[in-house]
């Protein structure tokens, strides 16, 4: 745990009793603040008073006694309407805060011979990729690196390892961006937008300008790494490049972007100095394959390059790079059928990257649909080889897809699963069935990890039944 800094003596309201809100309180009172906690959920409340936390039903506390309110990442900031604790702290002039800024205030009052340096990466997809991968060169590279935040372990759950050589590695959600004030990572990498989660932030617009908080701080002696592969990422770098004096370096799996560091047919480059240097040709390295992979790569190249890594140490963390579970991840293999789990990809786009990586499969989709279902991915149909469609999405996605590409209402995965390897068996030929559902899993699961996991055992099942009955 990270004891919380800056806030001694201090009275910091906590709204959100879930893991992060807890977390924070933990964190709040071993640091010397005063936290005061309360949620709506009487099960949480008693949650907390079982810790011995002191509750208080915030409306009516004394917001003039209380120095800033940490929010979990969960409770509205401002859409659909700001949450009344939010309206009560602004009310009184009280700052609105989330963990990170908690992380920042710590390291801002550590002296510099003690501070870490921090890595933060956000985007709409790719996040937890290059997080990892990041993580996983600094770690090759015999740093002391600390990885988590909107990944894995909350950030103020990670180990205190204030030195100046440490680094933590942060995914940071646009959530948590909206409650920063004061951080200022090292290194800021924002991957690329594309609409999603656009009813917590009012609209394309708020979700950018969550997300641009992460430069929000930054100065020269800081790295901004930014993707320069959608419309709305190129028209960031452009304002960054006029309006902001970070050190900027524009990243892109598809083509030369001259000063930054750039994939052209999945060949990494790094054009930032004076002679453009070919750094590794990513399509030998098997966890980095697909273009979306490249953008990952080259973002952690450019990220790891400005922490002070030499070209040889990221390759050879590269090359050793597990991949991240649920990510295009080839699970099994039944006779001549590879099974790949995408779970992950719970909107089009990321579903896309996955299509885009095989020219022909069986594809397992469906879920809880986001706005504009998979009409998107209509250039891809011509790949799918059958559609196995699965829960409340499917008659929506049956009418999308069924003119182009043969379908089936599977409505389970198991069902699907099974569905899918008897139609790849009867081909005879090498075959793949890609589970990538590019839609959230709410309807079926508790989460995009336990339906991947059940693709996972459903394909076990299937080859275990086929052994016993050879
Ligand atoms: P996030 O943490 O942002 O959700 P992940 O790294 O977990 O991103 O990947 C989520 C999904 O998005 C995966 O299914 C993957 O296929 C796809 N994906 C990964 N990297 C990218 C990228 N750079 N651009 C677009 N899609 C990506």
């Amino acid at each position: 745990m990270i004891p919380v800094k800056g806030f001694e003596g201090k009275r910091v309201a906590i709204f959100g009793l879930g893991r992060s809100g807890l977390s924070a309180a933990r964190a709040l009172k071993a640091g010397g603040a005063e936290p005061l906690l309360w949620d709506d959920k009487p099960a949480s409340v008693m949650a907390a008073t079982k810790e011995k936390f002191t509750v208080e039903n915030l409306k009516n506390a004394d917001w003039s006694e209380i120095d800033a309110l940490m929010l979990s990442p969960g409770v509205p900031l401002t859409h659909p309407e700001p949450h009344w604790t939010v309206k009560l702290a602004r009310a009184a002039g009280v700052p609105v805060i989330g963990d990170i800024e908690l992380f920042a205030r710590t390291i801002a009052a550590l002296p510099e011979r003690k501070r870490p340096k921090t890595v933060a990466i956000t985007g709409t997809n790719g996040k937890s990729t290059t997080t990892a991968l990041i993580g996983h060169i600094l770690k090759s590279a015999g740093k002391d690196v600390h990885v988590g935040g909107n990944i894995g372990i909350g950030i103020l759950d990670l180990p205190q390892a204030f030195h100046s050589g440490s680094i933590y590695v942060i995914e940071t959600s646009s959530y948590q961006l909206d409650l920063i004030e004061t951080f200022r990572p090292d290194v800021s990498v924002l991957m690329n937008f594309s609409p999603d989660h656009l009813d917590r932030h009012g609209g394309m617009d708020g979700y950018i300008a969550a997300k641009r908080r992460i430069f929000m701080n930054q100065t020269d002696a800081e790295t901004a790494v930014v993707g320069a592969d959608d419309d709305y990422s190129i028209a960031v770098i452009s304002d960054l490049r006029v309006n902001h004096s970070v050190r900027l370096i524009p990243i892109s799996s598809r083509r030369n972007v001259g000063d930054g560091v750039y994939a052209i047919n999945g060949v990494l480059y790094d054009g930032t100095g004076e002679r453009t240097r070919q750094v590794v040709d990513l399509k030998t390295i098997r966890t980095l394959t697909g273009r979306h992979n490249w953008q990952n790569a080259a973002a952690a190249y450019s990220a790891c390059k400005a922490l002070g890594v030499g070209l040889e140490a990221i390759v050879a963390g590269m090359r050793s790079f597990p991949g991240l579970a649920h990510r295009m991840q080839e699970i099994g293999r039944i006779g001549k059928i590879r099974f790949i789990n995408d779970s992950k990809a719970t909107n089009a786009d990321a579903a896309r990257q996955a299509m885009s990586s095989f020219d022909s499969f069986f594809w397992i989709v469906g879920g809880r649909a986001k706005a504009g279902g998979i009409e998107e991915l209509s250039d891809l149909f011509g790949r799918v080889k059958h559609a196995y469609l699965i829960g409340e999405a499917a008659e929506l996605f049956e009418k999308t897809i069924g003119k182009a590409a043969k379908c089936t209402q599977s409505r389970l995965l198991f069902t699907a699963v099974a569905q899918a390897y008897a139609a790849a068996d009867k081909s005879g030929k090498d075959e793949i069935v890609l589970f990538s559902p590019a839609c959230a899993s709410f309807d079926q699961f508790s989460d995009f990890e336990a339906r991947g996991d059940a693709f996972r055992d459903a394909v076990q099942e299937i080859s275990k039944s086929i052994v016993q009955e050879a």
